[in-house]
């Protein structure tokens, strides 16, 4: 692997203990109501070792019946923007703002809906968990609901995406477009939001590099 984007001798002791520890207690949680529809808890996966975690929205229905973040169409839209910055998952950790599918019945079909204010606190003390054992660099907010989980609370995607902030778990953050977003537009619009998606990993993968050689004067 790369050693530019590893991050050795950084962090918890045993991140892949702790985290493991933090998944069991998360997978019989039961503090909202997505606890009584979902499949499966989908916590996080990926390197936990990683300088960079990506952070989205929350379950789909293919996350829901796996249990694993980002595995339909969308995560392979991610993993196409990745690759094409020569990263892969094992670079990565990747993780959403909550942990359960969120979803309503329209016309006796089962579709995904935004998470609710209060569901997103509901899971808060998990995301806090994983993030603190993690202790990434750099965190990517994919879409709005993790922007405003962890940057600021009125981010505005539209002015506001592929801007750096400082944020509580990280030494800096920023967030791009959900893969889900890019893959409702069509034509012309599609290729450039896929493009700026490309364009911000670029540059979360350049601000690991950077942030590697700062000095480490505080915990993070
Ligand atoms: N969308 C998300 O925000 N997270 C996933 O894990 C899958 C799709």
């Amino acid at each position: 692997m790369d050693m530019e984007l590893t991050l050795d001798l950084w962090g918890v002791e045993n991140p892949e203990e702790e985290l493991e520890e933090v998944r069991q207690q998360a997978i019989t949680c039961t503090a909202c109501r997505l606890a009584e529809t979902r499949t499966n808890v989908v916590f996080g996966e990926g390197n936990p070792r990683a300088p960079l975690v990506l952070v989205g929205e929350g379950p789909g229905e293919h996350e829901d019946a796996t249990g694993r973040p980002f595995v339909g169409r969308a995560g392979a839209l991610l993993d196409q923007a990745l690759r094409e910055n020569g990263l892969s998952r094992k670079h990565v950790y990747i993780c959403n703002v909550i942990k359960c599918r969120a979803s309503v019945v329209e016309n006796g079909r089962v579709r995904n809906r935004p998470p609710y204010a209060d569901e997103i606190s509901a899971c808060h003390p998990w995301l806090d968990k994983q993030l603190t054992i993690i202790q990434p660099l750099v965190i990517v907010c994919l879409g709005a609901p993790a922007a405003n989980t962890l940057i600021h609370k009125n981010f505005k995607m539209t002015q506001e995406r592929g801007i750096w902030y400082p944020c509580n778990y990280a030494r800096y953050a920023m967030a791009t477009l959900h893969p889900a977003y890019i893959l409702r537009q069509e034509g012309e619009s599609y290729q450039q939001n896929y493009r700026l998606l490309v364009q911000d990993i670029a540059s979360a993968r350049q601000k690991v590099i950077e942030a590697k050689k700062e000095p480490k004067t505080t915990l993070l």
